[in-house]
């Protein structure tokens, strides 16, 4: 890391204080390179990330109940998708519980907000992904005012007993947001419109929730205000440059692994003995 970043990447893409309307959304903070620097280290990194994943299963496998929690948010073609399928997609995908969460069903709808989320929450050892979470109960509707403020308002310290509460059962979270300029969002969603690859990807919808982009902008910066925590902290990435914004992930989630000081779990049986048995098996 040392040679590559000027800063550590959990500091430079701190939440705290920053002003989501001051973000340059192209910028790379705390990167020392560009993009070609970024991509032979990009591989290297996501070994290191593997190799701490694996050690995160294996002492889930022998019992310990911690783990990590990612969570994701950005405004539609933020590139979340894109650090599920080249970040995440660097791990072993049996040490990961992915879960996405859109407009509420029936049943969900009928149980308090965060009912959904608790059922998904990641196991012991496991590295939990939530594409979209708990805080599309104050961004999407707080913006289209889809219950009253007095149900939206008290959610901000639901969210942060909550999580809380999941740190003190061996979670860590890593808590992403990941802004776009408006101009990059048109250019990806216009790219939707003209690739025949990507035309699962376009929803009409996305056109016209870029009306309520300043509202959006205004729930975001809340969220941050309000749910960046010391125990579950908010990361801010500027997400024009893709690359930069899963570099960040990355090093966010090695950052989290390393910080549980994982060894290889002992082993439950005598070695000697097992090797004796093995020799005249
Ligand atoms: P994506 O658009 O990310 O591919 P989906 O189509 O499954 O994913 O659904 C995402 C949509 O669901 C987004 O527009 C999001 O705002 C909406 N959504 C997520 N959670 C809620 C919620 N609690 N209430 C209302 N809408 C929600």
């Amino acid at each position: 890391m040392a040679t590559h970043w000027s800063l550590p990447p959990t500091d430079a893409l701190r939440a705290d204080g920053l002003r989501i309307a001051d973000l340059d959304t192209s910028g790379t903070p705390g990167f020392k390179g560009g993009k070609k620097q970024a991509s032979g280290y990009q591989a290297e990194r996501a070994q290191v990330l593997s190799g701490l994943q694996e050690k995160l299963y294996a002492n889930g496998r022998s019992g310990d109940y911690r783990n990590i929690l990612l969570v994701l948010q950005g405004m539609d073609t933020a590139g979340k998708g894109g650090i599920v399928r080249h970040v995440i997609g660097s791990v072993d995908p049996q040490g990961v519980d992915h879960a996405s969460f859109g407009v509420p069903t029936e049943e969900e709808k009928q149980h308090h907000f965060l009912w959904r989320i608790r059922k998904a929450l990641p196991r012991g050892g496991q590295i939990g992904v939530f594409d979209r979470s708990h805080y599309e109960d104050v961004l999407v509707v707080r913006v289209h005012n889809l219950v009253p403020a007095k149900v939206w308002e008290p959610r901000y310290d639901e969210i942060n007993a909550f999580e809380q509460e999941l740190v003190g059962q061996g979670t860590t979270l890593v808590k992403v947001a990941m802004f776009i300029s408006l101009d990059e969002q048109k250019r990806r969603l216009m790219e939707r419109l003209e690739r025949p690859d990507k035309y699962w990807k376009f929803n009409p919808a996305d056109i016209d929730e870029r009306g309520y982009w300043p509202a959006y902008q205004e729930a975001y910066q809340v969220m941050l205000d309000r749910t960046s925590t010391e125990k579950a902290p908010w990361h801010v990435i500027p997400a024009d440059r893709k690359w930069f914004a899963r570099l960040s992930v990355t090093e966010l989630l090695i950052d989290a692994l390393e910080k549980l000081n994982l060894d290889w779990p002992p082993p439950d049986f005598d070695i000697e003995e097992q090797k004796r048995r093995l020799e005249q098996a």
